[in-house]
Formats: C-alpha cells, sequence, structure tokens
C-alpha cells in the first residue's frame, strides 16, 4: 500500500525554507508528491532560483522528515523553480501587507546600530562579531551592512553567495543561522557604489525596504563612520534605533566619536552605550593606544562603557579568513570580551530584565 499523501504532506510542514526561515508547505514550494504501492515517494520542490547552494539542506530534511513516516521505503526529491508569477505571489505573502516603503522588519526587532566616528576603529569587525555573539547566545540575528561605501562585512564573515531576489524582494543569504545582507553582495565585482546626494535617500531607503529579514530578535547594522549623509539617512530610516559607539582609547578619538554619538541623536537614534576597542594588546596588558578614551566618551555623553575589547591578532585574522573569532578562536581572550559585550547589550534591550553589568 502506498505511503499516506496526508502524512507525507504533515511531514513537508517540518521542512523549513533555510532562508525565508517557513515550512515549505506554507510558501508553496511543494509541487508535486508521488507516493508509489512500494514505499517509494517522490517530492518536487519548486525553489526560487535554479542552482540554489542550499539545495543539500532540503534534500536533508526531506529525506529525515518523509523518510520517517510509515511505509516509506525510499524517498526522492527533485527540484523546480518557480515562476515569475509564483515568486510575484510569495513576495506579496511575505511582505504580508506591509507597504513598499518601510523596512522590513517585525515589530519586536530591535536595531543596534554599531557606530564610530571615523574609519579603521573596528566598527565592522565589532558589527560582524557582535552578531555571532548574540546567535550563540541564541538569538535569532541578522547583521545589515550599511557601511555602503566601504562595505566589509561579507569579507569578515566569509559571505559570498549572492542574495535570492524574488519578485522585488531581496532574501538574505544566511551563514550558519545569521542573516546577512550587503550592498556589497549585490554590487558586481566589488563595483564601488555610485549613488550620490538627491538620489542616496531614495536609494538607501529601496535597498532597506526590499529586504526581507523575517522574525528576528536583533538587527545588528554596521553603520558608515562619521557623520556624512549616508548616516543621517540611515539614522532616519531605520526605525527605533539604539547606537552603540566604538571608540579607541586615546583622547582624540574620543572627540571624533562624541561628533557620531551627536548625530545618532539627532536623527532619532537612541544611544545606549559605548565600547572600547584595542584597550590592550592581549597577553601583555599593554595599552598600545594610550588608555581612558572610552570612559571618557561614556561620561561626556552620559551612557555606560559597555566592554573594552582587546587588541588581539586572532581577531584580525579570523576576520580576514572570513570567520567570526568565536568560532576560530572561541578560548581568545578576545572571544570572552565580545561575549561580554553581546550579554551587556542583550541586558539593556528595552523590557529586559537588568542584570549587574561586569565592572571592568
Ligand atoms: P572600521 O569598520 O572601524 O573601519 P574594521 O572593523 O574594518 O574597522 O577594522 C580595521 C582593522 O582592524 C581590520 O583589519 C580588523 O581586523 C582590525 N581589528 C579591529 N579590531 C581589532 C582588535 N580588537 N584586535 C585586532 N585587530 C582588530
Amino acid at each position: 500500500m502506498a505511503p499516506d499523501r496526508d502524512e507525507i504532506l504533515a511531514a513537508l510542514e517540518r521542512v523549513i525554507d533555510p532562508e525565508l526561515k517557513r515550512p515549505v508547505t506554507e510558501l508553496d514550494m511543494v509541487r508535486d508528491v508521488v507516493a508509489g504501492d512500494d514505499g517509494s515517494v517522490s517530492v518536487t520542490i519548486a525553489l526560487t532560483v535554479a542552482g540554489c547552494p542550499l539545495r543539500s539542506s532540503f534534500q536533508d530534511q526531506v529525506a529525515q522528515h518523509v523518510g520517517a513516516v510509515s511505509g516509506v521505503t525510499r524517498v526522492a526529491l527533485e527540484f523546480d523553480v518557480m515562476s515569475q508569477e509564483e515568486k510575484a505571489a510569495l513576495a506579496t505573502r511575505l511582505r504580508g501587507g506591509r507597504p513598499q516603503r518601510e523596512i522590513s522588519l517585525s515589530p519586536s526587532t530591535r536595531v543596534v546600530a554599531v557606530a564610530s566616528g571615523k574609519g579603521g576603529v573596528g566598527k565592522s569587525t565589532l558589527a560582524a562579531n557582535l552578531a555571532a555573539a548574540l546567535v550563540e547566545q541564541g538569538e535569532r540575528v541578522g547583521v545589515l551592512d550599511a557601511d555602503v561605501y566601504g562595505y566589509s562585512i561579507p569579507h569578515v564573515l566569509g559571505v559570498t553567495q549572492r542574495p535570492v531576489v524574488v519578485d522585488s524582494m531581496i532574501v538574505p543569504p544566511v551563514r550558519g543561522d545569521l542573516h546577512v545582507m550587503s550592498i556589497g553582495l549585490l554590487a558586481e565585482d566589488n563595483a564601488p557604489i555610485m549613488w550620490r546626494g538627491p538620489m542616496l535617500h531614495r536609494a538607501l531607503e529601496q535597498f532597506l525596504s526590499d529586504v526581507h529579514w523575517g522574525e528576528l530578535d536583533t538587527l545588528v547594522v554596521d553603520m558608515p563612520p562619521g557623520t556624512g549623509d549616508v548616516a543621517m539617512s540611515l539614522g532616519q530610516l531605520l526605525p527605533r534605533a539604539e547606537a552603540l559607539v566604538v571608540t579607541t582609547p586615546q583622547p582624540a578619538a574620543q572627540q571624533v566619536a562624541v561628533r557620531a554619538a551627536v548625530m545618532a541623536q539627532k536623527t532619532g537614534m537612541r544611544v545606549t552605550g559605548v565600547v572600547e576597542n584595542m584597550s590592550w594588546l592581549v597577553g601583555t596588558g599593554q595599552e598600545l593606544f594610550g588608555s581612558g578614551g572610552g570612559e571618557a566618551l561614556a561620561a561626556e555623553i552620559d551612557v555606560p562603557l559597555l566592554a573594552k575589547i582587546p587588541f588581539d591578532p586572532a581577531l584580525r585574522e579570523a576576520a580576514d579568513a572570513g570567520c567570526p573569532v568565536l568560532e576560530a578562536a572561541p578560548d581568545a581572550e578576545v572571544s570572552t570580551a565580545i561575549r561580554a559585550l553581546a550579554e551587556a547589550v542583550q541586558a539593556r534591550r528595552p523590557g529586559a530584565i537588568r542584570k549587574a553589568l561586569t565592572v571592568l
């Protein structure tokens, strides 16, 4: 007797699209289910793009769940590609009635913007690693690389997969459980981004509103350095964002960082903390770049200093290898410091039960 079709469909409800994070049944991706008297089952799933690199995930999940249905002896999975109409219907469903010009974040998603007064202080590296640390702590996290002219998040996280475009909607690729979006993933061959002047705000608005993030606990945004027009536009486009300001320990850096903090406030963000990076050289305690900048900045803008991160070549090496340092060197001093930062950030989640911060 052939296995029960309803049971197979119920099993397919447990097959989750790795990027869209919803069951394939709910996304109307199941094209065909054929069950033979010999217990063989053939399933066809329609993907958004041909040659989707996540095929193996579907293969594993279908084999596991459909294979567990009683009477099933063999499972075959075939792939098809959605038509334009199907993609449009999927995009409409994912958008869920949201107006096209709004960033697609669920109301409960927290937006943490990582800002700095100038480049080179480790803002992008810390944004990527903070996101990885939040994933480690069980959160559903996205990283938006909004450093549009100097995008580096794809490099730091080793993501090269292009986003899937479903109708006019951009589905961010995943790195493990982390959703990653960068304009760099859309640019051809490392081409520079040419948005300028009046086009800029509209282009950013469209870019943000076209990205489908799904249900996230936290979206970490790598802001452009400084107080230029991209940073200002973003401040206005990101709803209810909290800003973390990254600085290095020397007093001169702190003055520049104050400007970024003031700008974040002026564009409607709430500055919630300071992170001091490159505070000491691991293994030696040596203060390569002076000391006191983080404390002084925190005092000046009246927010807590959430963490001090040591200078550790392991962090740079991991970033250059496209890997969060928490994975590359989980026990390194810098990994512990980044976990402490993530905990401090979590403790400051609006409505979170406040626990005492580690005394620095
Ligand atoms: P920004 O985004 O502020 O321009 P990056 O994140 O690109 O800065 O960092 C600049 C360089 O410094 C990168 O090569 C990065 O790997 C390195 N770096 C950042 N923070 C640290 C640290 N704590 N220890 C060692 N290297 C670091």
